[in-house]
C-alpha cells in the first residue's frame, strides 16, 4: 500500500512508540496518586511532558488542557467559552469551510439560541481559494460577538488563514479567538504569542502522534479566556476537562510534535517552513507535475502550489494536493488503484455521500466535486512513491476515461 491520505491520520512515528511504551508498563500508575511514590514520578514525568509541549507551542504550561483529540477540543472550545456563566453575548462567527468538529457543534449552539454567521470563502477564481475576507470578517464582529472560529489550515484543500490579522479584528471588540489548528500542528510553527490567539485546538494522530489524545490551549496570559468545563468529575485539570491523564499519550504526542520541530528546525526559526516540509512540498509538486504531464484535463482545486524553496509566504500546507479529473469520478479512480490510500474528502465525512462542503465553498459544481480527489503527503513518502502513484492515477484516467 502506499499512503497518501496524511490529513486523515499520520502513521505512529517508531520514536514515539518508544517513549511511550514505559508509560504503558512500568510507569502505570494514576499520575493523581500523590500517596506513593510510583504516582508521584508519574505526575513528574507528566509535568515535564506537559511543560516541553508548552513551550513548543509559546504557551505556558497551566494553558494547555490535554483532551483525546481535536473533537474533544472544539467541542471544549465552543461550548465552553459560550455557555460560560458570564458570558452574555449570544453571537458566533465561523466560516461555511470548518471542519464537521466546529460546524456541528455551532449547530446546537444555535439551537440554544445562538446567532450564528458562517461566512463565505473566496472562491476558486480568487487569488487565494479558500480564504475568508477580511472586509467581510471585520464587519461582521460586533459588539455582541462572543467567540470567532477559523480553523489555521484547511482539511480539504490546505488553504491557511492569515489568523494574525484575523486576531486583531477580534480583538478590536473584545470577541475571543479560536482556532481549530488540527491540520497545521506539526505542518508549520504554530506559536500562540506569534498567531495571538486565545483557543487553539490540536490532535496528536495528525503528527505521527498516537490517536485518542490532543490538546486545547486556553489563553491566561493577558486576556484570561473564561471556560466552563465540559466534562466534569475528579476536578483535574483545573476542573476544564477531568479524568486520569492519558500519560502514554501525552508522552507521545510531545515526543511526536518535538520531532517535528527538530526536523524542521523551527526553534530557532519560527516562521519558516522547514526542511522536513520543504522535502514534502517536492514531493506534492512533483505529484502535480507528473499528472498534470500525463493527463490534459485535471484542475487543481484550492491556492496555488508554492515552490518548496520559497518559504514564509505560503498560503497552502505544504504536503496537499486535491484534484479535479471531471468528468471522472474520484470514486472510479479510487476503486482502480485499491493499494493507493487517499480520499475523497474529509476522513470524517468519507460515510456521507454528500459532496465536500469546502470544495462547494470554493465553487464547485456538484459533479466537479464528485471528480475530485484529496492527496495527502508525509513523512514517509519517497520520490519513487509518488512516480509510482502518478503512473497508477495517468493509466487508470485513460483506462477510465475511454469508458466514458
Ligand atoms: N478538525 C480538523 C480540521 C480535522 O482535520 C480533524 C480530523 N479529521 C478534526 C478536527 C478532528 O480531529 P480528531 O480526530 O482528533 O477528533
Amino acid at each position: 500500500m502506499i499512503y497518501l491520505d496524511h490529513h486523515a491520520t499520520t502513521p505512529l512515528d517508531p520514536d514515539v512508540l518508544a517513549a511511550m511504551l514505559p508509560m504503558l508498563t512500568d510507569h502505570f500508575a494514576n499520575a493523581g496518586s500523590v500517596t506513593h511514590e510510583a504516582g508521584r514520578a508519574v505526575a513528574e514525568q507528566l509535568d515535564r511532558a506537559r511543560h516541553e509541549l508548552a513551550s513548543l507551542m509559546g504557551a505556558a504550561d497551566d494553558e494547555l488542557v490535554i483532551t483525546s483529540g481535536a473533537t474533544e477540543s472544539n467541542n471544549l472550545a465552543l461550548f465552553g467559552a459560550c455557555l460560560h456563566p458570564r458570558q452574555k453575548r449570544r453571537k458566533i462567527v465561523s466560516l461555511v469551510s470548518e471542519h464537521k468538529a466546529v460546524l456541528d457543534p455551532l449547530g446546537r449552539l444555535e439551537l440554544m439560541g445562538f446567532e450564528v454567521v458562517l461566512l463565505p470563502v473566496n472562491d476558486r477564481t480568487s487569488e487565494t481559494p479558500g480564504r475568508v475576507d477580511l472586509e467581510r470578517l471585520r464587519s461582521a464582529i460586533d459588539d455582541n460577538t462572543a467567540i470567532v472560529s477559523v480553523m489555521l489550515a484547511n482539511n480539504e484543500i490546505g488553504t491557511i488563514q492569515p489568523l494574525r490579522e484575523i486576531a486583531e479584528l477580534c480583538h478590536a471588540r473584545g470577541s475571543i479567538l479560536h482556532s481549530d489548528a488540527t491540520q497545521a500542528v506539526g505542518r508549520m510553527p504554530v506559536n500562540v504569542d506569534f498567531l495571538d490567539v486565545d483557543l487553539l485546538s490540536f490532535s496528536a494522530h495528525k503528527f505521527y502522534g498516537p490517536k485518542g489524545v490532543g490538546g486545547l490551549y486556553v489563553r491566561s496570559r493577558g486576556r484570561r479566556v473564561k471556560l466552563q468545563g465540559q466534562i466534569v468529575g475528579g476536578g483535574q485539570q483545573q476542573n476544564l476537562r477531568a479524568g486520569t491523564l492519558n500519560s502514554a499519550g501525552l508522552v507521545g504526542m510531545t515526543t511526536s510534535l518535538k520531532k517535528c520541530y527538530q526536523l524542521n528546525t523551527w526553534r530557532d526559526r519560527p516562521t519558516e517552513v522547514g526542511e522536513e516540509q520543504t522535502r514534502i512540498a517536492g514531493l506534492r509538486n512533483r505529484l502535480y507535475a507528473a499528472l498534470q504531464a500525463g493527463l490534459s484535463q485535471i484542475q487543481l482545486n484550492g491556492p496555488k502550489l508554492q515552490a518548496p524553496e520559497r518559504p514564509g509566504s505560503w498560503t497552502r500546507l505544504a504536503g496537499n494536493l486535491n484534484l479535479c479529473f471531471y468528468p471522472i469520478e474520484g470514486q472510479s479512480l479510487m476503486l482502480e488503484i485499491p493499494g493507493l490510500a487517499m480520499s475523497s474528502g474529509s476522513a470524517c465525512t468519507s460515510a456521507d455521500p454528500r459532496p465536500s462542503h469546502v470544495l462547494e465553498a470554493i465553487g464547485l459544481s456538484v459533479e466537479e466535486s464528485r471528480s475530485s480527489l484529496r492527496f495527502g503527503i508525509g513523512r514517509f513518502n519517497t520520490e519513487h512513491e509518488i512516480d509510482a502513484v502518478a503512473e497508477l492515477l495517468v493509466a487508470a484516467a485513460h483506462k477510465l476515461r475511454k469508458l466514458l
